[in-house]
């Protein structure tokens, strides 16, 4: 076959960039948002450099550090787990090029308000990129609905990354995902990435979903119930507390050694 992917995904972006009132030069596609956040640490981080992250947050975060040979610094977490933002601003040194912040957050399903954010952007030095990690934020709406992208604007060192694996339910096995940021960062992540790195039908697929907000709709549906079902499986298997989440997954403790519960279960499935 000689017909490429569009390297530039011109469908997507336009539909992303008229969703999101953004210009189709802050958008940087990727093969998953986990490609877009190993491009941004190998964009902008070296091996003299610190990235910050939550103890308990997206495994990426340490993985993609570690292989460019960079520092990890890893911040206690607090409340159920979810990020120490005041703990994070405290740990920027002037070796820190990233900070990763999850919000939603995975694996805890903890979430900071739009407040929260802005409060720890504003403590973060200017040449100090932040990624805001919404992978999960189609699942949240109304006020508690912390919109990374409305901020891009007052901070120039913000990078939102969000994907088609989440809430846009199904997409996960295309790969599609997506950064929004300043253009001049948008620029040196799409001279890094690789030229075709969203095949045709996930681009396909990306762009017509994205239109379709009643399917959005149901998937924020079937989520709800299913946290709903799980939680009260917890409640009648004797009280087993759990974090209440914003994502599609739930944290609970099983008072044991959790190998043993999930092997068994895996070998079900
Ligand atoms: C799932 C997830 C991603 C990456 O998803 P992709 O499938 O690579 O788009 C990124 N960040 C967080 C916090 C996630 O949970």
């Amino acid at each position: 076959m000689c017909l490429y992917p569009d390297g530039n995904g011109f469908d997507l972006k336009q539909a992303l960039a008229r969703r999101f009132g953004v210009e189709m030069s802050q958008i940087t596609l990727g093969n998953g948002s986990n490609d877009v956040l190993e491009v941004i640490a190998r964009c902008f981080v070296d091996s003299d450099s610190e990235v910050v992250f939550s103890q308990y947050a997206f495994a990426v975060y340490p993985l993609v550090t570690q292989a460019i040979g960079a520092r990890g610094v890893a911040v206690p977490a607090k409340d159920w787990g979810g990020h120490d933002l005041d703990a994070m601003a405290d740990a920027v040194t002037e070796r820190t090029k990233l900070v990763f912040v999850a919000n939603p957050n995975n694996p805890t399903g903890t979430v900071h308000t739009a407040d929260a954010i802005e409060a720890f952007l504003d403590r973060i030095p200017e040449q100090v990129l932040v990624v805001l990690d919404e992978a999960y934020c189609e699942y949240l709406v109304g006020d508690e609905y912390p919109d990374g992208i409305r901020l891009l604007d007052k901070y120039p060192n913000l990078i939102v990354c969000r994907t088609f694996s989440k809430a846009w339910g199904g997409l996960a096995a295309l790969r599609v995902g997506y950064s929004i940021s300043s253009p001049a960062i948008a620029d040196i992540l799409n001279r890094v990435r690789q030229p075709f790195n969203v095949d045709t039908v996930a681009l396909a697929a990306a762009t017509a979903v994205l239109e379709d907000e009643a399917y959005l709709q149901k998937s924020r549906e079937v989520n709800e119930a299913g946290l709903q079902q799980l939680a009260e499986g917890f409640d009648r298997m004797g009280g087993l507390s759990y974090i209440p989440s914003a994502g599609n997954f739930i944290a609970v403790e099983v008072g044991e050694p959790a190998a043993g519960i999930y092997q068994p279960c895996w070998h079900m499935a």
